[in-house]
């Protein structure tokens, strides 16, 4: 999914007890960040500074809420843009968009005294992905100054900026991205397991209404492969089965059919896109 649609559904701070599942992606997450926190121990050991994270997973599992969750986390403010939006571009204006991104990255810290800046780049594999046999395209000139701007990063002043990309390709991506001093931590969001599910669905049941009785227990059961933006989508979706049998509470049926619209939408979704 696009930024567009990540802007409109997350809000734009949270932290990471919002984010249900992903214990270990969140850990690994964590002790990355701590790296731009700790900065003067991390000099002091000579340890190269860290410069990019990249998220890999399926769509809708929660990369988007890790970069802000990370941004909230190290004090830095956050800014976002996605591999897509460079395509369309005439050559050089993505390259022009990304020096922009980087300085106002800068200045928007600066401004807001703030330590650090994060840069969420979504669907990275867009403007990163492999080039094949030399052939130029119109947004490598973007990738390179992607690449140029990471380079440029001088992690010891403050404000210390962080890149973090996701992808749900990474075997797309070109290997400049992911040598050493550029995207060299890697982060898997995976699909949530049974638990996983359960702690999703009651982070986005807060604002709504269940009968009595009703078990997100089963939902989290009947809901195997589900991301957690489906998991929430189902939620959504029962609420709306309840409004339209005039009911004020939402009740196990409603969620039962949410579970299978979703999965239908999914699959309608895929056919068109074919
Ligand atoms: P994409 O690759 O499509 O951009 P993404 O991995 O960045 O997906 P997000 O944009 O972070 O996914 O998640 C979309 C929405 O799904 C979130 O706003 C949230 O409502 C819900 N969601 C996804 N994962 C989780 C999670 N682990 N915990 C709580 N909510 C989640």
């Amino acid at each position: 999914g696009g930024d567009r649609k990540s802007k409109t559904r997350t809000p734009a701070f949270l932290t990471f007890d919002e984010i249900g599942g992903q214990d270990r992606a969140k850990k690994e997450l964590t002790e990355a960040l701590d790296f731009l926190i700790k900065h003067e121990e991390i000099k002091k050991l000579g340890i190269r500074p860290l410069k990019g994270i990249l998220l890999t997973g399926p769509p809708g599992t929660g990369k988007t809420l890790m970069a802000k969750a990370a941004a909230h986390y190290t004090n830095s403010v956050y800014l976002a843009a996605s591999g897509s939006e460079f395509v369309e571009m005439y050559v050089g204006v993505g390259a022009s968009r990304v020096r922009d991104l980087f300085k106002e990255a800068r200045s928007r810290a600066v401004k807001e005294g703030k330590d650090n800046a994060i840069i969420f780049i979504d669907e990275i594999d867009v403007i990163g992905g492999k080039r094949d046999g030399g052939q130029q395209r119109e947004y490598d000139q973007t990738l390179n100054q992607l690449l140029t701007e990471m380079d440029g990063i001088h992690t010891n002043d403050a404000p210390r900026i962080l890149i973090m990309a996701a992808t749900n390709r990474k075997e797309m991506l070109d290997s400049a991205l992911l040598r050493p001093g550029r995207f060299d931590r890697h982060i898997e969001v995976e699909l949530p397991d049974k638990k996983g599910r359960l702690s999703i669905l009651n982070i986005h049941v807060k604002n709504k209404p269940l009968a009595a009785g009703v078990s997100l227990d089963t939902i989290a059961e009947q809901t195997f492969g589900f991301s957690g933006a489906q998991l929430e989508g189902v939620l959504n979706e029962g609420a709306i089965y309840a409004m339209r049998e005039d009911k004020k509470e939402i009740e196990q049926h409603h969620l039962a059919s949410a579970i299978d619209k979703v999965m239908m939408g999914e699959r309608t979704d895929k056919e068109t896109a074919q």
